[in-house]
């Protein structure tokens, strides 16, 4: 059990996640469109794999602490639905995502944001969803794992409201509401954005 160091590109966004063990969360690669439309709208495209894919540490948000920089942590969202997605206002690095409501102790971790000799902890990776998304030369990315995740999600969940480290912090107060306001994308930026 231990802490690992995250930070945006420039450093000003600054942390750890906290009590990882093998049961805190598992890593995942997702594909899908919307994490690289929201990549792109935030110019940092840079951040994806070769193949256009998110590395993200899936967890809870009682095991993620922002020790500096919060004032400079914002929200983006791609419409009125989607998830919300946390990132470093200072260099545009995505951080974290969660749902938009506060009612699944869930969050994802953007594992760029871990130094990568720090990733070990982290575990293995455990699934590779909307592989169909893949971009970039090369064979199809094979697709595994993704009932697992919504299993892992679901079984997180609840032993953080059993355990009673069911707080939001830091992307929702006590009552429910976002720790600052998403910026929605206009339906002309998704699609400026959204890679083809
Ligand atoms: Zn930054
Ligand atoms: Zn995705």
């Amino acid at each position: 059990m231990g802490d690992i160091p995250f930070s945006c590109t420039c450093g000003t966004v600054n942390g750890r996640l906290v009590d990882i063990d093998k049961k805190a969360g598992s890593r995942i690669t997702c594909y899908c469109k919307d994490c690289q439309t929201a990549a792109h709208a935030l110019g940092r495209s840079d951040l994806l794999n070769a193949r256009g894919g998110s590395d993200i540490y899936q967890t809870t948000p009682a095991h993620i602490r922002i020790d500096e920089g919060a004032t400079h942590v914002a929200c983006l969202r791609l419409s009125p639905k989607g998830l919300m997605r946390w990132y470093a206002e200072c260099c545009n690095t995505p951080l974290f995502n969660t749902l938009p409501s506060p009612k699944l102790c869930f969050s994802g971790v953007l594992v760029h944001t871990v130094a990568e000799e720090a990733r070990d902890p982290l575990g293995p990776l455990t699934a590779e969803t909307f592989t169909e998304g893949a971009t970039g030369e090369g064979p199809p990315v094979r697709k595994y794992g993704f009932a697992r995740t919504g299993f892992n999600i679901m079984r997180r969940h609840l032993r953080a409201k059993l355990g009673r480290a069911a707080t939001m912090a830091p992307f929702f107060d006590a009552d429910g509401a976002a720790t600052c306001t998403p910026r929605v994308l206009t339906l002309e930026e998704r699609n400026a954005a959204c890679p083809d």
